[in-house]
């Protein structure tokens, strides 16, 4: 399942959240600490091998 991290403003701090892509495009992103939804999508990080880009 992909990590992805998240900037929240409420909390000011990068949160990491793995999550669908279903969830992810749902945009049904929380923010763990605060609950809140005002989540700045920082980069997708993804737990399965890199692709390799020839
Ligand atoms: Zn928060």
């Amino acid at each position: 399942m992909p990590l992805y991290e998240f900037f929240c403003e409420k909390c000011q701090k990068e949160v990491a959240l793995t999550m669908t892509i279903k969830e992810r495009e749902a945009g049904s992103a929380r923010c763990p600490e605060c609950g809140g939804s005002g989540l700045q999508p920082l980069m997708a990080t993804f737990y399965s091998k890199t692709s390799k880009k020839s």
